[in-house]
């Protein structure tokens, strides 16, 4: 029967320059899932509790999943997880495109990468083999010409290249990984922790294959995914738009934050939403190995005399709405422009965007002035500012220099009021979901290890009034069977927030496209995740299995977080959040009360198993979980 893994994974030492191959037992497979399962078991096994996230000792995992490389939709992603140089916790991020499934038929599943080099080089990895190669002559350079030059010096075209840019170079906290220099590992600052290993790249050339154990099965759920495409209204918007088809929808509700986290409505958002950027600046649309939607962008456009070019993609609906409305912004070949700087640097466009728009308010605020910012007029809707200082924080140039690190280490540097207009959870910002009104989500985003994040729980709308029978059919199969009334928050709602948590884990472990297997509004639900999991292993995995797998790697996270002090007092959402939401939309007079958060927290911990007291699990949860083995 063929098999959907290889049983290899690398472990490179970049102190030393040795490589060595480990051949894990299938059981490490089921028992993990792959991607960020596997990732948090070496970092958690083995790195000393309190490393600096930047020094030798902190270890980078680079992991697919079990059905990564096999050809049906949404999966082909990477998992990247190390200590986080943002949160000094957890650091967790994920990417598409082809290097996974590339990395996948280069004969490894994942790559542990401990210590530091003394010269920067790159990993080269193919057939089964692996090598290190200086890469001095790729210091410094864009993403796009990295790319080019790897390409040529390998002599293949079709090698993949995974790397950091000039900003994970220079160990800018919110430098990403990317790979087709478009699509980016970019929360958590995996970037920096790849740039101060001196690790400048890794290039795959995946000329291996793997199998599924039931390729017709595969192939049926393959068919059966194209056929619904159309019938499913959010997958296909995705497919059409991109997933900025989203504006509309988050503007009516009231989520679409706009001036750092002012209001939750944005007066021009048609300007900046995807079915504008279709019919203006988008010149294709691109996809991850095997994917059917094909919700990548492709642009191009420019602005004010700047080129903005096809070779960088284009923005995604974060990107649009943090260098957009998080900035007043609404003039989209400019955003765009952002885009491509994020990508030729490799700069987080979440958390890039989201720190110019803090700073913006410290400006208006007068807590920073021209004298701080070098003469650059930071005001909300000055474009000329936002993309001055883009370039700034990519460079590490003057005041760029103080938001390189992102917005909470900024306000530290600022001093006075700053910290006021953080949105910021364990130092990470808020993506372009607002919890004020996505009540459960804001939960999440408290308790969530790795920080505020918009991909690892579902979203409130799906299981409120008004929504898709579908979508809750999907849902009741997790346990969810009360829908609730809109912008509720209570128990049930807890309820909603931790099983769906559990489901995201489990595909970041898998390592699925949330847009094509999820528990709600996605191409596949929960019953085909399982079936397709069956065929590509042979195992018989069930959704509760899958469940299982999602809770051992959120319960690893915490575990990791409580050796490293952090606790239930950390679980906390910004100021900034507890006050009325400002504007005339739905939203405006919503807020999180911090009472409230403390007793939905209770009523969260209970549900996981954990110690109320502290947040974290208990020596019985962990052993239950088949997790004795880690260290307290
Ligand atoms: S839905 Fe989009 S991001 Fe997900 S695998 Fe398909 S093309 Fe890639």
């Amino acid at each position: 029967m063929a098999r959907c893994f290889n049983g290899t994974i690398l472990h490179v030492n970049l102190t030393s320059g040795e490589l060595s191959i480990e051949h894990p037992p299938e059981e490490f497979y089921r028992f993990y899932g792959g991607g960020g399962g596997m990732g948090v078991y070496y970092i958690l096994r083995d790195i000393p509790v309190g490393c600096d996230p930047l020094g030798a000792e902190n270890i980078l995992t680079f992991f697919t999943g079990l059905p990564t490389g096999l050809p049906i939709s949404g999966q082909s992603r990477l998992t990247i997880n190390a200590k986080s140089p943002i949160s000094g916790a957890i650091g967790d991020s994920q990417s598409g495109g082809f290097f996974p499934a590339a990395l996948k038929w280069s004969g490894f599943d994942g790559v542990v990468v401990r210590g530091k080099s003394s010269h920067p080089v790159y990993l080269y990895l193919h057939e089964g083999k692996a090598e290190l190669r200086p890469a001095d002559h790729l210091w410094g350079k864009f993403t796009a010409e990295v790319d080019e030059i790897l390409k040529k010096e390998i002599g293949d075209e079709k090698v993949e290249v995974l790397q950091v840019g000039p900003a994970g170079e220079k160990l800018a906290r919110l430098a990403a990984v990317l790979n087709m220099h478009t699509r980016a590992n970019g929360r958590t600052g995996m970037g920096a922790v790849m740039g101060s290993k001196l690790l400048k790249a890794i290039v795959v050339q995946g000329k291996g294959t793997i199998g599924a154990a039931d390729p017709k099965a595969l192939a049926r759920l393959n068919r059966e995914g194209s056929r619904s495409l159309p019938d499913i209204t959010d997958v296909y918007g995705l497919s059409k738009n991109g997933t900025a088809d989203v504006i509309p929808f988050q503007n009516a509700l009231g989520t679409l934050p706009a001036y750092n986290y002012n209001e939750g409505t944005f007066e021009p958002w048609e300007q900046i939403s995807g079915e504008t950027m279709t019919s203006t600046i988008l010149k294709e649309r691109d996809t991850c190995y095997a994917c059917v939607v094909r919700c990548k962008r492709v642009v191009e456009t420019e602005y004010q005399g700047r080129k903005v070019l096809p070779t960088y993609g284009g923005p995604e609906y974060e990107t649009i709405a943090t260098f957009g409305s998080y900035c007043g912004i609404a003039e989209l070949p400019a955003i765009a422009l952002a885009n491509q700087i994020c990508n030729m640097y490799g700069l987080d466009t979440i958390g890039t965007g989201a720190t110019i728009a803090f700073a913006m308010e410290c400006f208006e605020n007068g807590v920073i002035t021209t004298e701080d910012t070098g003469g650059i007029e930071l005001r909300f809707g000055n474009v000329q500012a936002m993309l001055e200082i883009v370039e700034k924080i990519a460079r590490r140039e003057g005041f760029g220099d103080v938001l390189a690190d992102g917005s909470a280490a900024a306000a530290k540097k600022i001093g006075g009021r700053a910290s006021d207009f953080l949105i910021t959870v364990k130092n990470c910002e808020s993506p372009a979901h607002m919890p004020q009104a996505k009540k459960s989500l804001g939960l999440h985003y408290a308790v969530n290890p790795f920080g505020a994040d918009h991909q690892s729980a579902e979203h409130d709308p799906m299981y409120e009034e008004g929504g898709s029978d579908l979508y809750y059919n999907r849902l009741e199969r997790l346990g969810l069977d009360k829908v609730q009334p809109s912008y509720s928050m209570n128990e049930e709602k807890v309820r909603f927030c931790y099983l769906t948590e559990l489901f995201y884990h489990a595909l970041d472990s898998y390592n699925l496209c949330q847009f094509v297997w999820g528990p709600a509004w996605t191409l596949y639900g929960p019953d085909e995740m399982a079936e397709m999991l069956r065929a590509a292993t042979g195992w018989e995995i069930t959704v509760e299995e899958i469940m299982r797998v999602g809770e051992r790697r959120l319960n690893m996270m915490r575990a990791f977080n409580a050796r490293e002090g952090f606790d239930r007092k950390d679980d906390k959402l910004p100021r900034k959040f507890s006050l009325p939401l400002q504007g005339s939309g739905p939203s405006a007079g919503a807020f999180w009360d911090e009472k409230d958060l403390e007793h939905f927290k209770d009523v969260y911990y209970a549900l996981a198993g954990w110690d109320i007291q502290s947040g974290n699990p208990t020596p019985q949860k962990l052993a239950a979980l088949g997790l004795d083995w880690i260290r307290r």
